[in-house]
């Protein structure tokens, strides 16, 4: 007797089944996963605004039956403990025929989050289970999941449930140390301001310049964005950490002579903290503190947004501040004046000669860079 479909089912008792239901001894349906395909968070696109994949898509292939599929369960389990991540009851007729069909997963867990950190750490079965009147038969494969992109430094949760997206951005600010602290003041300077001797120790501790730094990244990428129809409110939570982290400037804390220009390229990363007796195109001055610790936190974000828009859209787009200075003189180019109204770009240059009032208030990561930290998230399935 070979009659594979007429076993008894007291028969067979290696198997589990859900609610009593006989299982069948052949494959009666298979899910394989596609090898090294990739997929952007909720379909977040490239750069260029070339269309990515949105999930990831399983064959599933459902053998001639005798009895018709009445419904098939997939499930997408964390292997180590068991335990569902997320699953889905296929009951339309169209895709329960014989043959060949497709199932894709967006990523999402039963509780609508997205974790990309969380996703790397498992070890992931797909279960497809087919159920014929009283019998089942299920079919199950593992994967893993993977970074497709090389920057370790991005990892975003997203939560559907509250329209949220929680980005981890990795850092690693150096203490550069002090310029200037010994050098001379002019007197008639000294006394023109008040008599208000020049700084001779750092003020503020390199862990303070830190903090602040931290601060003006949080502020300026964190931000709404609309994807496909949806406002996200986007968090960035910027983590000093010496493993993983992106190319970060030196801290330097700056003062009685020259302010250092900040920069952030494979040349040169430094972000300068300029306070106290200050020379500007020959002409000394005195710091305004309060106006120093906004504009600093500012030069943060956009210092360090210079590796994210390399990361994003490459050096060009980096480097010429989003076609708004030159390349090499680091120059604003001529006709780029700050907009009136509206948000002021963060990274984008002006020929403006002063910073208008609102500069601060008004100052964010475009809506498409901070889309863009979403797409380094990238993923691809082993
Ligand atoms: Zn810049």
């Amino acid at each position: 007797m070979s009659n594979n479909t007429a076993i008894s089912c007291n028969l067979v008792n290696n198997s589990s089944s859900a609610s009593g239901n006989c299982p069948l001894v052949g494959k009666m349906i298979t899910i394989k996963k596609r090898k090294n395909k990739s997929f952007v968070p909720l379909g977040v696109p490239k750069f260029n605004g070339s269309i990515e994949e949105e999930g990831l898509v399983f064959d599933m292939k459902i053998e001639k039956t005798l009895t018709p599929v009445d419904k098939i369960n997939i499930e997408i389990l964390n292997k180590q403990n068991g335990t569902i991540i997320f699953q889905e009851e296929i009951t339309d007729r169209n895709k329960l025929s014989e043959g060949d069909h497709e199932w894709t997963w967006d990523g999402f867990d039963t509780n609508d989050v997205l974790d990309t950190k969380l996703l790397r750490s498992l070890e992931i079965e797909i279960k497809a289970t087919a159920f014929m009147g009283t019998q089942s038969s299920f079919h199950s494969e593992e994967f893993k999941i993977k970074r497709e992109l090389k920057h370790k430094w991005v990892d975003i949760k997203i939560n559907k449930s509250n329209n949220t997206i929680d980005v981890t951005l990795k850092i690693n600010f150096k203490d550069g140390g002090t310029n200037g602290l010994n050098r001379r003041v002019p007197a008639s300077v000294i006394t023109n301001n008040g008599n208000i001797a020049p700084i001779r120790t750092r003020t503020e501790t390199f862990s303070t310049l830190k903090s602040w730094a931290i601060s003006g990244i949080n502020q300026y990428w964190s931000r709404n964005v609309v994807i496909n129809g949806i406002t996200y409110s986007v968090s960035i939570n910027a983590i000093q950490s010496s493993a993983n982290s992106m190319k970060t400037p030196k801290i330097i804390y700056c003062t009685n002579q020259t302010g250092g220009r900040s920069r952030n390229w494979e040349a040169s990363r430094i972000l300068f903290y300029n306070i106290g007796y200050l020379k500007y195109k020959g002409q000394w001055y005195l710091a305004n503190k309060n106006k120093t610790d906004k504009h600093y936190r500012h030069t943060s974000a956009h210092e360090v947004g210079h590796e994210i828009l390399k990361a994003y859209g490459g050096h060009l787009y980096s480097k010429r501040h989003k076609e708004t200075s030159t390349l090499v003189t680091q120059s604003p180019l001529p006709n780029t004046p700050y907009p009136l109204r509206g948000e002021i770009d963060l990274m984008k240059y002006s020929s403006d000669r002063y910073y208008p009032n609102r500069f601060y208030t008004h100052s964010k990561a475009a809506e498409k860079d901070v889309n863009g930290l979403i797409w380094l998230t990238k993923i691809k399935i082993k």
